[in-house]
């Protein structure tokens, strides 16, 4: 059974940066769950940050760059995240690689897991097409990254690897 990579916040665990969580109404979302598809995990848990925390965005880069060592991720103070926000990324592509998932759903926006957008780096609200950094590392690696308003189209993306 092929198994999925799914946003913590995204399974009713209030851990955002500001100790929210994001709710899925779906009646797919709860099929792969009876069915022990989805693995829950927060990069940025996973890289130690506490709930709730300082808001943070990729700085004038893309996540690709920041990957590469050559981009940052600061918090809205400017401190510089951006070791943490990589650890987060290769502890969660190694969680799914040890679950075997072979896609992710994940929360748009974040600048771990956005996979359509991501906040701009000014703080102002603007947003920009790309992914987060732990979206991207999923990418990378081979995973399809769907966000958690596209469960229809994973869910047809998934029925065609179980064909
Ligand atoms: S890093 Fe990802 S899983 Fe963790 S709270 Fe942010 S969006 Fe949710």
């Amino acid at each position: 059974m092929h198994k999925i990579l799914v946003s913590g916040c995204l399974n009713g665990r209030p851990i955002r940066f500001n100790s929210t969580a994001v709710s899925v109404e779906s009646e797919i979302w709860d099929r792969w769950d009876s069915e022990g598809r989805l693995v829950a995990f927060c990069p940025e848990l996973a890289a130690g940050f506490p709930v709730p925390r300082a808001p943070a965005e990729i700085v004038g880069s893309t996540a690709s760059v920041v990957l590469k060592g050559e981009g940052r991720v600061e918090e809205d103070n400017g401190t510089d995240v951006t070791n943490e926000f990589i650890d987060g990324a290769r502890l969660t592509a190694q969680r799914a690689k040890a679950e075997g998932c072979i896609m992710a759903v994940l929360t748009d926006g974040s600048p771990s897991c956005g996979t359509t957008y991501t906040y701009d780096g000014t703080f102002t609200g603007g947003t920009v097409e790309g992914m987060g950094v732990t979206a991207q590392l999923l990418h990378d690696q081979g995973l399809r990254v769907f966000p958690e308003d596209q469960i229809d189209e994973a869910d047809r993306y998934l029925r065609s690897l179980d064909e």
